[in-house]
């Protein structure tokens, strides 16, 4: 989650702020009132605005093309660079990549094409189009400008603007994945790099965008590398079989003194044979510090717990433990309750990985063991 507050929901997607947002139209409003007062003060919001509105409709195009594919979108967040949409997890095939990464741009084109179009009915000519640029000219005609300089920048092909998405996506139809990603990346690279030199000349805020593609880069690079490693490995492969389970009309107390006795810090919480929720270490000992020792489990649990499937891939229940803020991902196989993977096993493996370096012919072997205690 990066925070910030929820401003609406469009097609179901919680739509948010970030706190920094607000600053730059607060900077816009300042700058444009003590130089031309009031009136061209609140132009100059309302048009910061609209291009937010356009950033929101053009990562809504991302969100329903990743639909289409079955990904969900956790939420839509505007920052002051820009949106982001969150996907639940990245498309597996790259052509479904590819859509996905065009279609955000898609809806600017859309829009610049519907503001022309419009200019054109009504005065048979496009020529106060032509006239205006992204800071001069009419309010539409601006508007038309920002949405052709939204198109333009996030094509250009460097991660992790669209256009980085694209190249890759083209690539991975004929490369390996990681292989793919690793000349996306470093074409990136060659980019921060012209950004950077160009922003020497005289445009720190390049110098600020090459910053941001170089680390994009990198960690993209990173990513699709851990990807290659991590494939094939499961979430039944990783999971702890041998793990604890609380019983949903136990009360906090009778829980807390079981804790410095495991290393486990999310327990499964029963209600006769099914898992209703979970609890973590943390939640028990913040309930007694303020005196609700007495209150039951199934009370103080968290509810919203997805489970992981035994041959989800691992990172995948990873990535669905980092977007739901949940330490640990019960695993079901067959309705019933078999394992337990946690944030933490996953960074150790991930960790073990990199120390070996080698292609992973390392699926993990466990013994299999079927215990499980039961508190009442
Ligand atoms: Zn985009």
């Amino acid at each position: 989650m990066l925070g910030g507050w929820e401003i609406g929901r469009l097609a179901g997607i919680s739509v948010r702020i970030h706190w920094s947002f607000l600053v730059l139209p607060a900077l816009v409003a300042w700058s444009t009132w003590s130089a031309s007062g009031a009136e061209a003060a609140l132009g100059a919001v309302v048009f910061v605005l609209a291009i937010f509105g356009c950033v929101v409709l053009h990562e809504l195009g991302h969100a329903l093309a990743a639909r289409r594919f079955g990904i969900g979108t956790e939420d839509i967040t505007l920052l002051p660079i820009g949106g982001v949409a969150r996907l639940e997890r990245m498309p597996r095939q790259p052509v479904q990549e590819l859509l996905i990464a065009l279609a955000g741009p898609a809806v600017n084109v859309v829009i610049a094409g519907a503001i022309m179009t419009g200019i054109w009915l009504s005065l048979s000519s496009v020529a106060p189009l032509l006239d205006s640029d992204v800071l001069s000219g009419s309010f539409l005609g601006r508007l038309f400008w920002a949405n052709v300089g939204l198109v333009i920048f996030n094509l250009l092909p460097a991660f992790p603007m669209d256009g980085g998405r694209v190249f890759r996506s083209l690539l991975a139809m004929r490369l390996p994945y990681a292989r793919a990603t690793e000349l996306a990346g470093g074409l990136a690279t060659v980019m921060a790099v012209l950004f950077g030199l160009f922003g020497l000349l005289g445009n720190p805020m390049l110098i600020l965008v090459a910053a941001f593609v170089y680390f994009a880069a990198r960690s993209e690079v990173t990513m699709a590398r851990v990807q290659q490693q991590t494939s094939g490995v499961n979430t039944g492969d990783l999971m702890q079989r041998h793990f604890q389970t609380v019983q949903a009309r136990a009360r906090v107390a009778d829980l807390a003194p079981w804790l410095p006795r495991t290393s486990q810090r999310d327990f499964p919480v029963i209600d006769g044979r099914r898992m209703v929720g979970m609890i973590r270490d943390t939640d028990v000992l913040a309930a007694m510090a303020s005196g609700q020792g007495e209150r039951l489990v199934g009370e103080m649990m968290r509810r919203d717990v997805p489970t992981a499937m035994r041959d989800d891939e691992v990172l995948e229940s990873f990535a669905t433990m980092q977007n739901k803020g949940l330490g640990s991902l019960p695993v079901a196989d067959a309705g019933m309750l078999v394992g337990l993977l946690s944030q933490e096993q996953v960074r150790r493996w991930l960790e073990f990985l990199h120390s070996h370096s080698t292609p992973s012919t390392t699926r993990p072997q466990f013994q299999e063991r079927n215990e499980r205690w039961i508190w009442n």
